[in-house]
């Protein structure tokens, strides 16, 4: 029996606290804080209508290490699932620290000024956590998350040896409206207007942002545009499978939403720099997130489904062989369990496994890991009960 405490109350706070709820036999206890306190009362108004369960809440600033160590010692958590945004994965952490709380997160953290992800200011902790005997988990929403835990399931069961590694990502949905992203689209923008990379024989190739792509075919969905990019789970499967040759990341992109995408750019409003208007500085990205639907509200007529997975080609017993993993997850039966759509649901859920892996015992190690390095076949498990049931075809053709 755990206490958590979950920071963010957004599309995958949201769906996160939904799940935690549905387990009482393991979270015990479970606040949610943000810094919109009527955010929480509202989520918190709603888990309860949905499940019965209570939630308590709190008003926090995750940029402020002192008001999260007072929240911390107030509260005394066992666990910490960060659903607010990378920005405040290292003032978070700085806090489990002083506080002796473990940690759990769905991003790498982010710089504010500068659109560059990377694990390397997160590792830095691991002396400290594994000195403090406090364990923190980094990356276990979808992908990262569920991507490093399929993995890490088909390097144990079905391979030798993995050589070559395609993280796929679809989302085969359709909101009705012009433009809007699907999590949090400060982050995502970012995220895609970045240049893409990918691994190759020892080396990071990098390549312009929407350079390469290529049409996948999805399960139940069928063929669509894929597109390379770079995602961070790239960087800790190649250390942890050093036998990967090549690792690259897909995603499909609309036409429509590339050009939007496109003219945001174009026209500025994708800058992450500071602007002058009217006498006060702004920062034309976070404005833009304040016009753009909120994730959090696309679920009420959004239809169609995501499908993520891993494509794997490798040696087994001395022959070559391939494995398709993946889960499809609808957006409205997200919608009718959590009021979150499927790309909240699918990063809401492995979270909330995340954290159970950690009460229950299972992934607990003094330290900083990434998923992979836990066993994987209890989270697994977890997936099918969960709500995000897996699928796998062997010796089938990658496209890839
Ligand atoms: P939202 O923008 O919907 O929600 C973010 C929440 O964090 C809001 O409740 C916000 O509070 C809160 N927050 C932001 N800044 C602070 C702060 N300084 N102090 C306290 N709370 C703060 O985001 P999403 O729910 O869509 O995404 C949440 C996280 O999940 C992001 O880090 C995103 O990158 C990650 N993600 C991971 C995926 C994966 O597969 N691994 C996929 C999708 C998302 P307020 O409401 O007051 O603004």
């Amino acid at each position: 029996m755990g206490k958590v405490l979950v920071i963010g109350a957004g599309g995958v706070g949201t769906v996160a606290l939904n799940k935690i709820a549905q387990h009482p036999e393991v979270f015990s206890d479970v606040m949610v804080a943000s810094r919109t306190l009527s955010k929480c009362q509202g989520l918190a108004d709603d888990v309860k209508r949905r499940t019965g369960t209570s939630i308590k809440t709190a008003a926090v600033d995750a940029d402020d290490v002192q008001q999260l160590v007072r929240l911390f010692e107030e509260y005394k958590p066992d666990l910490v699932v960060n659903l607010a945004l990378p920005y405040q994965d290292l003032t978070i952490m700085d806090a489990c620290l002083e506080c002796g709380v473990n940690y759990l997160d769905t991003a790498n953290y982010e710089p504010r000024d500068e659109a560059h992800f990377e694990y390397s200011w997160q590792w830095a902790y691991k002396d400290r956590f594994e000195k403090a005997g406090l364990t923190a988990i980094l990356g276990c929403g979808f992908d990262p998350g569920v991507s490093g835990v399929f993995t890490a399931y088909e390097a144990k069961h079905r391979f030798d040896e993995i050589q070559y590694l395609d993280i796929v990502d679809c989302n085969a949905g359709n909101h009705g409206m012009a433009f809007a992203t699907n999590f949090n689209p400060e982050i995502n923008i970012r995220e895609i207007t970045q240049k893409g990379k990918y691994y190759e024989n020892g080396k990071w190739i990098e390549t312009e942002p929407q350079e390469i792509h290529k049409p996948l075919t999805y399960p139940n969905i069928g063929p669509r545009e894929s597109y390379l990019l770079y995602h961070e789970e790239l960087e800790s499967l190649v250390k942890n499978y050093p036998t990967i040759r090549r690792a690259r990341f897909w995603m499909t992109f609309g036409q429509e939403y590339l050009t939007h995408l496109r003219v945001i750019q174009n026209i500025g409003m994708a800058r992450i720099d500071e602007v002058e208007y009217n006498g006060m500085k702004i920062v034309p990205i976070q404005f833009l997130k304040a016009v753009l639907p909120n994730p959090k509200d696309l679920g009420q007529n959004y239809t169609g489904e995501t499908s993520i997975g891993c494509r794997i080609r490798g040696m087994k017993d001395g022959r070559e062989t391939t494995v398709y993993v993946y889960n499809n997850c609808s957006h409205h039966e997200a919608f009718l369990e959590t009021g979150a759509q499927g790309v909240s649901y699918t990063t809401g859920v492995p979270a909330m496994i995340g954290a159970m892996m950690f009460i229950q015992g299972k992934w607990k190690r003094p330290g900083v890991w990434n998923v992979e390095e836990f066993d994987p076949d209890p989270f697994m498990e977890q997936l099918n009960k969960c709500g995000l049931p897996w699928h796998e075809i062997v010796d089938g053709d990658l496209e890839l």
